[in-house]
C-alpha cells in the first residue's frame, strides 16, 4: 500500500483518552483551543471504563480534593442514573463509584459539549521533534498515516509514549526491578448486598478494615464493619491474611492475590466490580507480546474467581456474570522525569506546596506485588497531598506536558498519584495550561506563571487549597 502522509493541525493535541486525557482535552477546549484527542481504543475512557472505583477524588475525611471536569463527568453519570457516589471503605479511603457503561456516554457528552474532536481507533506511532519542540505526531488508523501538528502536545497515554519518543528521560520500576502485576477486572450482576454485608460483619477476621490510623481511631473491626453495613453499599475487601480468601488460595481454589475487592457499579443491575486477578513477574506494559501473553491466564483467573464467589460467597448465589473490563489493566510503566519529582515523603506526609500545586491526590501509596503481597501506606491524617506543576513538565521538552499515570514521580509517588482522581486533576491542569500558553502567545510551558494557572483552575472548579 502506498504510504501517503495526511496532514491535520490543531491548537492542542492530547494523546490518550483515559481519565487524564479526557480532562485535558475538555479543559483545553473549554478554554478556547481547537483540540484533538487521539485514542487507540474504539471507545474513550481508558481505565475509567474498567468498573473500578475512582480513588483519590476524595480524601479519607470525605472532602472532595478534585473538581472541575470530574464534576462534569459525575453530573452526566448522575443524569443517566449511573452515579453511585462517594463510598467509604472504612479501611483506607473514600472513593466515587460510577456505572462504567454510563461513563462511556458521559465521557463523550463532556467532550462534545466543549467541542473536542476525537479520533478513535488511532495509534500514535512517532513524534517529530526538534530542539525540544515537538511539532508533529504521526498517527496510524484506517485513513492511513497522518502527521498531526499542534502548538502543544499533552501526553496522557499512561505509558508516556509521546514524551519518551520525543526524548524525555523516564524511569520504570526502581533498583528492585519490580513492576506491579497486571489485572483484569470483571463485573457480576444480581448480587444481594444485604447478604454480602451480613457475611462480612459475621467474619471480621476475613475483612480488610481500619488500615489507617485516621480511619481506625479507637474502633474495633466489628465497629468498622457495622459502619460498612450501615452504609449499605456492596463495598467489601477480603484480605489474603484472613481465612475466607487465604484458605481458598491455599486450597488452590483461587490464584494468589492480596485482596478480593468488591465495589458497586450499578444499583439497577445489583452489579459489582471484582478486582482480584493478577499476573506478576514484572510484566512490562510497554511490551505488547508480554501483555498479550497474560490475557488467557487473566481470563481463566476471572472465571475461576467468578465461580468461586458464586459457590462460596453469600450474596452471590443468584449472581450472573456481567462483563469484563475492556482490556488488561496495566498499573505501572514509564514515569516521565520532569522538573519536580513527587516523592514518597511528599505524599505520605500530605505535603502542601502552595506555590506550585496544580492538582491533588489522596489515595494511600498502593503498590501491588506478586503473590499475596501489596504495599499500602496511608496519607497522614486522612488528608491530601499537592501535585506541583513541575511533575507535569518533562525535562528537555518545551511544548509538551504529561498528565496521569506517567507523571514525574518516584515509584511510591506514582503508586498513589496513578489513581483516577489525581489523573483527572492533572489532565485539567495541563489542558488549561496549554490554552493559557496560547493566550499569552508563548508556546514555552515554563513561561506560564503558576499563580495564573492556579487562579484559572480555581475559577473552573479545580481544587488546589481549602481541604485537609
Ligand atoms: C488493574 C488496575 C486496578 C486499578 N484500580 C484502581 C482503582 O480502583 N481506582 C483508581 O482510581 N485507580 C485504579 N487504578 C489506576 C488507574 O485506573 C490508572 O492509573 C489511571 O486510570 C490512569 O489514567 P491515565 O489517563 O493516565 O491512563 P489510561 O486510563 O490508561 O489512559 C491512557 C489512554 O491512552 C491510550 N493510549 C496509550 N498509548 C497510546 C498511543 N500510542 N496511541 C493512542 N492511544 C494510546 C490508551 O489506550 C488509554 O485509553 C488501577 C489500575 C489498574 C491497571
Amino acid at each position: 500500500m502506498a504510504q501517503q502522509l495526511n496532514q491535520a493541525h490543531y491548537d492542542v493535541v492530547v494523546l490518550g483518552g483515559g481519565a487524564a486525557g479526557v480532562a485535558a482535552a475538555a479543559a483545553a477546549a473549554r478554554n478556547g483551543r481547537r483540540t484533538l484527542i487521539i485514542e487507540v481504543n474504539p471507545i474513550l475512557g481508558g481505565e475509567l471504563l474498567s468498573g473500578m472505583s475512582l480513588d483519590g477524588v476524595l480524601n479519607a475525611r470525605g472532602e472532595y480534593v478534585v473538581g472541575g471536569i470530574s464534576d462534569e463527568l459525575f453530573d452526566e453519570c448522575r443524569r443517566m442514573n449511573g452515579f453511585i457516589g462517594p463510598v467509604h471503605d472504612h479501611r483506607l479511603i473514600c472513593y466515587v463509584c460510577v456505572d462504567p457503561e454510563i461513563m462511556k456516554i458521559a465521557v463523550m457528552r463532556v467532550l462534545d459539549r466543549h467541542g473536542v474532536t476525537a479520533w478513535v481507533n488511532s495509534f500514535a506511532e512517532d513524534v517529530v521533534v526538534r530542539d525540544g519542540v515537538v511539532t508533529g505526531l504521526v498517527v496510524v488508523n484506517k485513513s492511513g498515516r497522518t502527521l498531526v501538528t499542534a502548538d502543544h502536545f499533552l501526553d496522557c497515554s499512561g505509558d508516556g509514549d509521546l514524551a519518551a519518543r520525543a526524548g524525555a528521560p523516564f524511569e520504570m520500576s526502581d533498583d528492585s526491578g519490580d513492576l506491579q502485576p497486571v489485572s483484569l477486572m470483571f463485573r457480576v450482576g444480581n448480587v444481594d448486598s444485604a447478604t454480602l454485608l451480613r457475611f462480612a460483619r459475621e467474619n471480621p477476621a476475613s475483612m480488610a478494615v481500619g488500615e489507617s490510623d485516621y480511619i481506625r481511631g479507637d474502633k474495633t473491626d466489628e465497629q468498622l464493619l457495622d459502619l460498612l453495613v450501615e452504609q449499605g453499599q456492596p463495598s467489601v475487601f477480603f484480605k489474603s491474611e484472613g481465612p475466607f480468601l487465604g484458605d481458598a488460595i491455599r486450597r488452590g481454589d483461587l490464584a494468589p492475590t492480596a485482596l478480593i475487592m468488591i465495589q458497586p457499579t450499578s444499583a439497577a443491575r445489583k452489579e459489582v466490580c471484582v478486582n482480584a486477578t493478577r499476573v506478576g513477574g514484572n510484566i512490562d506494559g510497554t511490551d505488547t507480546a508480554a501483555v498479550s501473553a497474560t490475557v488467557g491466564t487473566l481470563m481463566e483467573q476471572v472465571w475461576q474467581t467468578y465461580e468461586f464467589v458464586k459457590a462460596h460467597l453469600p450474596g452471590f448465589e443468584h449472581s450472573v456474570f456481567a462483563g469484563l473490563a475492556p482490556r488488561v489493566g496495566v498499573r505501572e510503566t514509564r514515569r516521565i522525569m520532569g522538573d519536580y519529582l513527587l516523592t514518597k515523603e511528599d505524599v505520605v506526609s500530605g505535603r502542601k506546596q502552595p506555590d506550585s500545586a496544580v492538582a491533588k491526590g489522596a489515595q494511600h501509596v498502593d503498590i501491588h506485588q506478586s503473590g499475596t503481597t501489596q504495599i499500602r501506606i496511608p496519607i497522614a491524617n486522612g488528608g491530601s497531598y499537592d501535585i506541583p506543576f513541575g511533575c507535569l513538565l518533562p525535562k528537555g521538552l518545551k511544548n509538551v506536558m504529561v498528565a496521569g499515570r506517567c507523571l514525574s514521580a518516584t515509584r511510591e509517588g506514582m503508586g498513589t498519584a496513578r489513581t483516577m482522581g489525581p489523573c483527572m486533576a492533572m489532565g485539567q491542569a495541563v489542558g488549561t495550561a496549554a490554552a493559557m500558553c496560547a493566550e499569552r502567545g508563548d508556546a514555552d510551558v515554563r513561561a506560564l506563571p503558576v499563580k495564573e494557572l492556579q487562579a484559572r483552575l480555581r475559577a473552573q472548579g479545580g481544587v488546589i487549597d481549602g481541604v485537609y
